[in-house]
């Protein structure tokens, strides 16, 4: 009796094993930062602001990527799933639309980790959707650096679209990018930082134009790459530049790099720059967050 015992016990851990091994991943904790210039069908900055007559309908788009992007982390095996709205107002993700499952960070702290506020060392991946490439590229759409006024951000000798330093972010707290949606540049800018991380192309700039996706394909898309990226998730490491740190921020304006190089630690570097080194990442944050 006690041999039989002992054998279907030997059984049902076999059984379990296999079924584990085999199956999604359990227990994956995903963060989803979302801005939304890269979001299927945006081409101007009426599209994504307050007073813009398709707003409304934009930020619907904006919604269902989101949604996407959650859908695929599911199947993927996410248990937990954080969602940061990260554009303008942080106020853009319609929370009623927004599937049930994720929790939703809105509006700004105040802190220096802006886009990515709410990050930490428990999570298992970072997802961009929405992203756009850095300020002064070509052929891409709304292309920016965080503010209009900010002409060029370099770290450590390489310069950064928000999804570089975003992804520094994460990658101080040991996270890996694991996919970036938005147009083709952004998407480039992505695999040149983090390697071979899976993106989606929503549109393709042809000067400030673009060509585009339909929303229904671009969230197809959205929601097979995040459950192939999660699938492989061992493929990916985190994005982590090298201390000592160097951020060097090339404003539009002159009175801008004058008014930031009176932040502590903060060196003027040339007319419209300034530069900032330390060896703990938080403090080039606070800089980056300061200088504007
Ligand atoms: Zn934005």
């Amino acid at each position: 009796m006690r041999k039989r015992i002992f054998v279907l016990c030997a059984l049902v851990l076999f059984l379990c094993f296999f079924a584990r091994a085999g199956g999604a991943q359990k227990g994956l904790k995903v963060f989803i930062s979302v801005d939304m210039e890269g979001i299927s069908g945006v081409i101007h900055w009426d599209d994504v602001s307050r007073k813009g007559d398709d707003y409304p309908l934009f930020r619907k788009f904006m919604t269902q990527e989101t949604n996407a992007a959650i859908v695929g982390a599911l199947e993927a095996g996410a248990t937990e799933i954080l969602v940061r709205d990260s554009h303008g107002s942080a106020r853009n993700i319609l929370p009623d639309l927004l599937r049930h499952e994720p929790e939703l960070l809105r509006d700004w702290s105040g802190g220096p980790l802006i886009m990515m506020e709410g990050i930490d060392k428990t999570f298992d991946a970072v997802i961009f959707i929405g992203y756009h490439a850095r300020a002064g590229t070509p052929d891409a759409v709304l292309k920016h650096t965080m503010t209009g006024t900010i002409f060029d951000v370099v770290l450590n000798g390489k310069k950064m679209p928000e999804a570089g330093i975003n992804g520094a972010i994460a990658g101080h707290f040991d996270v890996p990018v694991v996919m970036v949606t938005g147009d083709l540049a952004i998407c480039k800018q992505a695999n040149e930082l983090f390697g071979d991380v899976e993106t989606v192309a929503v549109k393709e700039g042809i000067g400030k134009a673009a060509k585009m996706l339909h929303p229904v394909k671009a969230q197809e898309l959205i929601k097979k790459k995040t459950t192939a990226a999660l699938k492989r998730l061992k493929d990916f490491k985190p994005y982590k530049p090298k201390p000592p740190f160097t951020m060097e921020i090339t404003f539009t304006e002159e009175e801008i790099a004058e008014r930031s190089s009176w932040i502590p630690g903060a060196k003027r570097s040339g007319d419209r720059s300034v530069s900032f080194t330390s060896n703990d990442f938080m403090e080039i944050l606070k800089f980056f967050r300061l200088a504007r």
